[in-house]
């Protein structure tokens, strides 16, 4: 095995580059950037194709066309570079099953796909190389982690990290928390995955009960944890919080620092990029520069000044070669920051303006309210075969609609129908029983002022 595949190695050049200055990372991130295309163009029938025309000396990112999602799963066969890799045999053979959830596809292959946020589904495999720079990057470069928990408390109290997310799927962040368990018995023991799909009630007296002294998950449910908290029902003490998969609003933020009064840490990534970023002392997210390229661009895909807000971001992941993501539409909105960030980290820094999912109000037993999760929410509806995109819109406590794009080879009165079916059961397990459920005959329609498809809008 060559070196620079070891994870020493991986480990030994994240330190070195996070303490490096800019010109150095940008030449690395150049000289994986040159490799990384010319793999594509010979192993993927699908750059080939794409890049034609294209000089076959990479001087600058933006000379490569840019791609999005919809097409790189439209060609999705020719778009992996590995010929034994098929999409229907990956989906009958795997993704349906979910005993494999953190198991490794063909022996090789770490498998997710995307959800809620995103509306059409992504399948993403990542290969050794990623998976090393996925562990290694959440390890060495979110130094506001490090610096920030209390380690005495720590060793005196145990690691047990509870990971709340959506399950029932090979979701990003719950596969990756599934495949770290199989692969260290030790962090198994120590880390419980807990389905944000499961009512509110026994989620806090499965926290109870275990109480952990590190939590990540999305936003929307650590902010429903604060709620419980502040109401004594849920009575736990972390030495901190990751938040990932959602934007966290500032007043999020706000009341759930007060009610934990414990560090809280946000990661910007997504699972075609899954170590993108991540916070620092300063609040700032720093692009890890050396694995992923990041360019803020408007809506022609034409750099926006550092400084000015991007209409989206096309992002590159330089570790994962067996199915290149190259200049991808991320579709987020972001800030480049012009100055050196006072962290001292040379990598570049940006805030993100945004993900706007809601957190739907519904109507319970007693009329007691149940706040209903986006991306729990979200995953239950994706899961539908022939589901394409969706869009949920609240009216009132007691009244949401759904509008669908349906994939063509299915009909849609059916799929409709399998839609209602599931989220009545979901809002049934939650004790939601007297919401109407109307299926809106209109396609899901894009927010006006930032153009991006919401897909849960709150009444
Ligand atoms: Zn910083």
């Amino acid at each position: 095995m060559k070196l620079s595949n070891t994870l020493i190695w991986t480990l030994a050049d994240s330190l070195v580059t996070a303490h490096s200055t800019s010109q150095h990372i940008g030449a690395v991130q150049h000289r994986r950037l040159t490799d990384l295309v010319r793999h594509a163009r010979t192993s993927s029938p699908f750059y080939r194709h794409h890049y034609q025309g294209v000089s076959q000396n990479i001087e600058n990112i933006a000379q490569l066309p840019s791609v999005d999602k919809a097409t790189l799963m439209g060609s999705f066969d020719d778009w992996v570079a590995d010929p034994e890799v098929r999409l229907k045999d990956l989906k009958m053979n795997f993704l349906n099953d979910l005993d494999r959830v953190g198991d490794l596809y063909l022996g090789r292959y770490m498998v997710m796909t995307t959800s809620g946020t995103t509306g059409e589904p992504a399948i993403l495999l990542q290969d050794d190389q990623s998976w090393k720079v996925i562990n290694v990057m959440g390890r060495t470069r979110p130094q506001a982690i490090v610096t920030r928990i209390n380690l005495v408390q720590l060793a005196r109290r145990g690691m047990r990290t509870a990971a709340l997310f959506a399950t029932g799927g090979h979701y990003g962040a719950a596969a990756i928390t599934e495949r770290v368990r199989r692969v260290s018995p030790l962090i198994a023991e120590r880390t419980r995955v807990i389905s944000v799909l499961r009512p509110i009630n026994e989620i806090v007296a499965e926290l109870n009960s275990f109480t952990p002294t590190l939590i990540s998950g999305y936003p929307s449910i650590i902010s429903l944890l604060a709620e419980e908290q502040r109401a004594g029902r849920l009575r736990i003490e972390p030495l901190h919080i990751l938040c990932a998969g959602e934007l966290l609003t500032p007043f999020a933020r706000h009341e759930i620092n007060k009610v934990f009064n414990c560090p809280l840490t946000e990661g910007y990534a997504a699972t075609e990029v899954p170590a993108l970023a991540m916070q620092c002392t300063e609040n700032r997210f720093h692009v890890n520069a050396d694995w992923y390229v990041l360019e803020a661009v408007d809506e022609n895909h034409r750099p926006v000044p550092m400084g000015v807000e991007s209409a989206t971001v096309l992002v590159t992941n330089l570790a994962n070669r067996v199915q290149p993501i190259i200049r991808y539409d991320l579709g987020d909105r972001v800030t480049l920051l012009p100055d050196k960030c006072s962290c001292g980290s040379a990598l570049p820094s940006l805030f993100v303006e945004g993900r706007t999912n809601e957190v739907l109000r519904l109507e319970g037993t007693d009329e007691q309210q149940v706040s209903i999760l986006p991306l729990a929410l979200g995953s239950v509806i994706e899961e539908t075969p022939g589901v394409h995109r969706f869009q949920v819109v609240g009216h009132n406590p007691r009244e949401i609609s759904i509008r669908l794009d349906v994939e063509a080879e299915f009909e849609k009165p059916r799929v409709e129908h399998e839609v209602s079916k599931r989220v009545k059961e979901y809002f049934d397990s939650l004790g939601v029983s007297a919401v109407k459920i109307i299926q809106d005959p209109a396609p899901p329609a894009q927010d006006h002022g930032s153009g991006k498809l919401r897909q849960v809008i709150g009444g």
